[in-house]
């Protein structure tokens, strides 16, 4: 056996074999493997999982870190300081190139490993068969000769030899570049077929679309199809989105800009006034220097990589980074009412047959309460009518209801789980049922269908046919009914009247029929339950909302977010549902069939005031995007479904759900919800906005600091004095405690307005006029204090070394109250919270304080940077001067709140 198994995984003829064959070549069947020998393959065969992708050598990384347009004038400044032996220069430059270098390389692989971890956080299972029972397994977990079950909706986990399939259906683009999903079957085929035209292999990778199927594993992890072309998946996104990469542009333009005005600022002075060359380049190289923000493009990303972390520890992951823009924009969300906005935990509460009402009290999946008779009761044979039709309920059924600690839980379906509880409660064991009534097929249930059908084997004789689904859908497939004394004519009024009645009161309603079969029949066709049913009857089934979507819902309208309802139930159950949790009037719905019969333009008028959406498929979703989009909205969709996707990729932002979304949902989608709860959205929502006020807010305080430095270089220059600020000091500022500084704006929590502004407009940059003006302000205070320090102190006779030394001290005082003033935008910080709300702000503050005093009394320190001891006096000067900014700031503010500029 080692040595078939062993030839299995290079094998690559497995398409020839007619499926007993291949079950023999890997000594498997169809009840798989026992766990013994699961183990043992493990061992042999290694985990199912892919190299992970060739990562740049970290060598090759760190010299990444040099390409930039700073760096490259930092080196030519240093080439400059060595030729001219100012050996302490030379060093300086190029230990801050370095350190440079090496802060850049840390913390961007700090935010990748982030981001990994959240990645991994979406781990595949796989359903298999061992030792003749069906499990759930990680994919990682799988071995050749695993038995894999295959569903519509999964994605394949290791190449598999079909061994059964009904209508099965493939997506093998990533592998084929095919984009109309492949039919699959089980035949053998010639050697000669190719990967794309091999029916009976299913590849690791690709998505099921539709219809159900067994294969057996045939290759795992790097021996898989997609292993071998591996290069496909191991691109890995660069940490970046659109308004970064924006920014990224507007900062090389700007450093283009000034290193061009440095050039001129040279030629000025050495050409018109006769400046010696090395010190007019000093000053050239000083300006470039302190106009460029060194430290943005760092910090952008660690913004950017906190933000998506703390998504993910609000239960939203976020799949592609582009979308952590988009979602500070949404303008629309359509959300899924099952499960999203409600509970999910379903309850059938009332069942109705043309033999009379049942009430049914308790909730949950706990079988505890009572079938208690309801209105209407006309017969003694109506118990016996209840009967069959729970039984019905519980057999045209997939899910378990289990008692779990405790707990009493529904595995699959939670509909589904409700019927079994349901059949309980009335003192039937599903367990019995289904062995006495053994399900020979089945058409499982997909919303575009809205029915699912069984077959069984009737224990008196023969077979018996179950439909279950929307009662409209189950209305046009009946032709007979069961009434107190057996089966009598159909009437359909009674049945729509009825299901509008359970629907009107907010509950789902669920119809169940059953048809006949030939004795012998074992398989189960589509047209054979299209029609001459007999209805059995009716359950209303409540699914309350979610008490923190509703909160949730109303957070969305104060933040100028629509919410609209999809939902494939009642409309009168959505309208219902809809009151209860705040969306829609109450009043209005449309359905599908509504929604197929609109003209484009009144479609477009539709999506623009209607919130509740009921009857609908997942072809409709995607019109409706497209309508709401039309609108120049920008949209948010969830789903969970294989039909979704198309919607899903469409939609501005596609929302799957972690737990009962198909992984075909998930690979559509740009965002994935842990906890399949609409709250999630909102909070989603919520640090997107954060990030984007936090990305706002990093620009807003380094770029002060940059114009401040540049102002006062240039006004040095300009009136020929020395310069306030060396090279080395600039670099110092701007590498150093800028950046120290501004990483803590990083982890600023979101302001308590940032709900309740509307959403920003998509096509805005960062920067925005007011902006800019802030941004002027403050260079402009920041050069005053600087500048008027230094010329002060010089105009008293201190030393130069000593005036510089003020100068720095002075700027980074500057920086230091101003970061406070940064926290809010616009929001007041001259009260307790904006003081000293903020850890990182306070620890970044007391690093750079000790900075300063290493900078200004520790020997080496003088020697690098040429600074002299202060005394008391300046510090306090400086202080006081520096300290201005945190005022006018404030006061700036509320000027602009006062005008409602805020
Ligand atoms: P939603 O969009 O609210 O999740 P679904 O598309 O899941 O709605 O269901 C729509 C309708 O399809 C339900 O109201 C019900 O009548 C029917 N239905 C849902 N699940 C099943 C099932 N497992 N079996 C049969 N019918 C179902
Ligand atoms: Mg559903």
């Amino acid at each position: 056996m080692a040595m078939s198994t062993q030839k299995s995984q290079h094998n690559n003829t497995w398409h020839t074999l007619a499926p007993e064959a291949a079950l023999e070549q890997l000594a498997t069947s169809l009840e798989g493997l026992s766990a013994e020998d699961v183990a043992a393959r493990l061992r042999t065969y290694g985990p199912n999982r892919l190299r992970p992708p060739q990562r740049t050598p970290a060598w090759q990384r760190f010299l990444q870190q040099f390409h930039n347009v700073l760096i490259y004038i930092l080196l030519i400044a240093g080439l400059a300081t060595a030729l001219l032996q100012h050996w302490i220069d030379t060093g300086v430059i190029l230990a801050v190139v370095v350190v440079n270098a090496l802060i850049g390389f840390v913390q961007e692989g700090k935010a990748e490993k982030a981001l990994e971890a959240i990645s991994r956080m979406l781990s595949l299972n796989a359903t298999v068969v061992r030792g003749g029972q069906r499990q759930t397994v990680p994919a990682e977990d799988l071995v050749p000769g695993d038995i894999v079950v295959l569903r519509s909706g999964d994605k394949v986990p290791a190449d598999l030899r079909l061994l059964e399939v009904r209508e099965l259906r493939i997506d093998e683009a990533m592998l084929t570049g095919e984009s109309v999903p492949a039919e699959k079957a089980t035949a053998a085929q010639p050697e000669m077929t190719t990967v794309g035209d091999r029916h009976g292999v299913a590849f690791s990778g690709t998505l099921v679309t539709s219809g159900t199927g067994k294969g057996m594993v045939i290759a795992t992890g790097d021996a898989t199809e997609i292993g071998k072309i591996s290069a496909l998946v191991s691109q890995t996104e660069m940490i970046t989105t659109p308004l970064i990469r924006q920014m990224g542009q507007f900062g090389h333009v700007l450093a283009m800009v000034i290193v061009v005005f440095a050039a001129l600022t040279f030629a000025l002075g050495y050409f018109a006034r006769g400046t010696p060359a090395v010190e007019m380049f000093m000053a050239a190289v000083a300006l470039a220097v302190a106009a460029i923000p060194e430290g943005l493009p760092a910090i952008m990303t660690i913004v950017l990589a906190i933000g998506v972390q703390r998504m993910a520890r609000r239960n939203a992951i976020i799949r592609r980074l582009p979308a952590v823009d988009t979602l500070g924009a949404l303008t629309v969300v359509c959300s899924d009412k099952t499960g999203t906005l409600t509970r999910n935990e379903m309850t059938v509460t009332r069942v109705v047959t043309r033999a009379g009402e049942w009430e049914i009290t308790g909730v949950g999946y706990a079988p505890e309460g009572a079938v208690r008779a309801g209105e209407g009761q006309t017969a003694e044979s109506s118990a016996e009518v209840m009967q069959e039709l729970l039984r019905a309920g519980a057999l045209c059924n997939d899910a378990d209801v289990i008692e779990r600690d405790g707990a009493w839980q529904s595995e699959g379906d939670p509909m589904e789980g409700a019927l079994l509880t349901l059949a309980m409660k009335a003192g039937l064991d599903p367990a019995t049922e289904r062995r006495r009534w053994e399900t020979r097929d089945a058409i499982p249930f997909e919303s575009r269908n809205r029915f699912m059908a069984t077959l069984h084997r009737n224990p008196a004789g023969g077979a018996l046919v179950l439909v279950k689904g929307g009662p409209e859908r189950l209305v046009e497939m009946c032709a007979r009914q069961i009434g107190p004394d057996g089966e009598q004519d159909f009437d359909a009024a009674f049945w729509q009247a009825e299901a509008d009645r359970l629907a009107a009161r907010g509950t789902r309603v669920l119809a169940i029929a059953r048809g006949v079969a030939q004795p012998e029949q074992h398989s189960l066709d589509f047209k054979q339950v299209q029609h001459g049913l007999t209805m059995l009857g009716l359950f209303g089934i409540i699914d309350p909302p979610r008490s923190e979507a509703i909160a949730a819902v109303r957070q969305c309208h104060a933040a100028g977010i629509r919410v609209v309802m999809i939902t494939g139930d009642h409309a009168l159950t959505a309208r219902a549902i809809g009151r209860e949790l705040g969306i829609g009037d109450g009043e209005h719905a449309l359905t599908g069939q509504q929604l197929d019969e609109l003209a484009p333009d009144d479609l477009r008028k539709a999506a623009a005031d209607v919130e509740v959406f009921a009857r609908v498929s997942p072809e409709h979703k995607l019109r409706l995007v497209e309508a709401i989009q039309a609108c120049g909205e920008v949209v948010a969709m969830t789903g969970d479904g294989v039909n979704d996707a198309p919607a899903l990729k469409r939609a501005d932002v596609g929302i799957a759900m972690g737990i009962k979304g198909t992984e075909v949902s998930k690979e559509a989608a740009e965002m994935v919800l842990t906890d399949d709860n609409f709250a999630s959205i909102a909070h989603a929502v919520e640090e997107g906005r954060t990030v984007y006020d936090n990305l706002r807010k990093a620009l807003l305080f380094i770029l002060p600091t940059n114009g401040g430095e540049a102002l006062t270089i240039f006004f040095a220059i300009l009136l020929g004095l020395a310069l306030p600020l060396t090279p080395v000091q600039v670099l110092w500022i701007n590498m150093i405690t800028a950046v120290t500084l501004a990483l803590a704006l990083a982890f600023e929590p979101p302001e308590a307005e940032v709900m309740k502004r509307n959403p920003r407009d998509p096509r805005a940059g960062l920067l925005s006029a007011y902006f800019l003006w802030r941004i002027g302000l403050v260079s402009v205070i920041m050069c005053a204090g600087t500048f008027g320090m230094f010329a002060w102190l010089q105009a008293q006779g201190a030393t130069e070394e000593l005036a510089r030394t003020v100068a720095v001290n002075t700027m980074v005082m500057f920086e230091a109250f101003y970061l406070l003033n940064t926290r809010f935008i616009f929001a007041p910080v001259l009260n307790a919270r904006g003081l000293f709300g903020s850890r990182p702000v306070l620890l970044a503050i007391g690093l750079v304080v000790l900075f300063q005093i290493l900078f200004t009394y520790a020997p080496f320190m003088q020697q690098l940077f040429g600074t002299e001891p202060l005394a008391l006096r300046h510090w306090l000067l400086l202080i006081a001067v520096a300290v201005t900014v945190l005022f006018i700031v404030e006061l700036e503010k509320w000027i602009m709140r006062r005008r409602g500029t805020a």
